[in-house]
């Protein structure tokens, strides 16, 4: 998988990024548990870690993925050629009501710590897997509202410079943003404003929720959560392939879940193709049925 131009980059980027690991699979870094090999792989623990190993792979000439928690991914089997970069810059700050998180920063242990301090504002994400960067550039949400909601700017890597990003130049909507997809656009790290709340009343709205999550998502399966965005709040993805009677639908070891017809699982042994093949065909049923075209939610990695 080795098929960088210049044959002195991997010795660069080895002295650079102390640690870096070549041609190693994906797959055990993702929800999904399926994926080929990074040609370079780089875990970033700090945030000027995470800047420079975006800086140098792009000085190289590589393409660059960063990566969260690999909890919206699907990596093709064959993998992703380049630097990938792992953001594990969890670091958190709090000046007041204002709470400062790396991108590597894991979305449910910020806002269970957030909940603990009686600070209210992202209680309704406090199930949602995935790091704080990821949530930025997903617009993460549920119930309606979405992380977003309670941005107040990111610290973002544009190229080799950084600039400070508010909501509305980050071009937020429903599970997107303008870096979603955008592979020069990489968050550093968010601030969110928050505001005083009950801290019994907020842990007891995650734990409640997360009693919801355990009765409706097949949480015991490898899965990228929700496959397709819905359509419309009116128009749940779920609904239209349910109503299709898709659940349960499999290829190789790949399967609509019977759970939720919006999830789509991966069965231990399952490749990459298997899920993009029962994604394929639950796209062109809802298609031919319905009219109307899924989008996917989750973001695909290394397929041509
Ligand atoms: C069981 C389950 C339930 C879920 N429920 C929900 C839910 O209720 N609501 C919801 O919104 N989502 C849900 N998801 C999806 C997922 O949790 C979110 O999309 C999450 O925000 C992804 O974060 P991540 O760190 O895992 O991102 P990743 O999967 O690592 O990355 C997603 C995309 O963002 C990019 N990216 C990641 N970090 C950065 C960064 N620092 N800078 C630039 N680009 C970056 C990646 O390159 C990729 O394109 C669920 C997933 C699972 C498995």
């Amino acid at each position: 998988m080795n098929d960088s131009p210049n044959p002195r980059v991997g010795e660069i980027l080895e002295r650079e990024l102390p640690g870096l690991q070549r041609d190693v699979p994906v797959g055990p870094h993702c929800a999904y548990r399926v994926g080929g090999p990074a040609e370079y792989l780089y875990t970033a623990s700090r945030t000027e870690a995470l800047r420079h190993a975006v800086v140098m792979g792009r000085e190289l000439d590589l393409p660059v993925t960063v990566l969260g928690q690999a909890t919206n991914v699907l990596v093709s089997d064959r993998g992703i050629r380049g630097l990938v970069v792992l953001a594990r810059n969890g670091d958190t700050s709090l000046d007041g009501e204002l709470l400062t998180a790396g991108a590597g920063a894991v979305l449910p242990n910020v806002v269970l710590d957030l909940a603990q301090r009686g600070l209210a504002g992202l209680e309704f994400a406090g199930n949602i897997p995935g790091s704080v960067g990821g949530a930025v550039v997903g617009n993460a949400g549920a119930y309606g509202r979405a992380v977003g909601d309670a941005l107040v700017r990111a610290r973002v890597l544009a190229d080799r410079d950084e600039y400070l990003a508010g909501p509305a130049d980050l071009a937020l909507g429903y599970r997107t943003s303008g870096l979603k997809g955008n592979p020069r656009g990489v968050v550093l790290e968010a601030t969110f404003a928050l505001c005083a709340g009950q801290r019994n009343t907020l842990l007891d709205e995650i734990a409640r929720d997360a009693e919801l999550r355990r009765g409706k998502h097949p949480l015991e399966y490898a899965s990228c959560g929700s496959y397709f965005k819905n359509p419309s709040r009116e128009l749940p993805a779920a609904k239209l392939i349910d109503e299709l009677g898709l659940k349960g639908f499999r290829f190789g070891k790949a399967e609509v879940s019977r759970d939720h017809a919006n999830f789509i699982v991966a069965h231990p042994g399952a490749g990459a193709d298997d899920i993009r093949r029962v994604a394929g065909e639950v796209r062109r049923r809802v298609f031919e049925h319905f009219g109307v075209r899924l989008e996917e939610e989750v973001v695909l990695l290394g397929f041509d």
